[in-house]
């Protein structure tokens, strides 16, 4: 079984160091103390194949999915930007406004006015799709 520090764990699987942390403490991910560390970092068990599957299917079908705007928090505030493209090669999501951040939660049943204007010019200037009905053709 092959062990990794969680920094390798993210490059290997393509999921930020959180996702990471994240699955050990759900248990998706198994975990150990290094004990040869000083500072007792964690080892993560290599999951198999599989498990990655399982997590670019996941990914697959938020591409798929309809809307292209996304909840930056946890807790929904403050504007939903517009995402491209959401793939296992992009560890962490970026936006069409240059905005970062480390996770995307899903924006349905937010009102167009909670749009990032910087990521709806953008896309407008673009061309890519800002309504469920346009991308679906409709
Ligand atoms: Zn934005």
């Amino acid at each position: 079984m092959e062990k990794l520090s969680i920094q390798d764990a993210s490059r290997r699987l393509n999921i930020s160091q959180r996702d990471v942390r994240e699955y050990i403490r759900s248990g998706e991910l198994k975990a150990e103390r290094d004990s040869d560390s000083e500072h007792g970092r964690w080892l993560v068990e290599m999951p198999g194949d599989d498990w990655q599957d399982k997590f670019k299917t996941y990914l697959d079908e938020l591409d798929a999915s309809i809307t292209r705007w996304w909840w930056t928090n946890k807790q929904k505030t403050g504007y939903v930007h517009y995402l491209e493209k959401t793939g296992i090669e992009n560890v962490e999501p970026d936006y069409l406004c240059g905005h970062r951040s480390e996770n995307l939660w899903s924006s349905a049943g937010h009102e167009s006015n909670q749009r990032c204007i910087e990521c709806l010019m953008r896309a407008t200037e673009q061309g890519l799709p800002l309504f469920e009905e346009e991308v679906s053709g409709g």
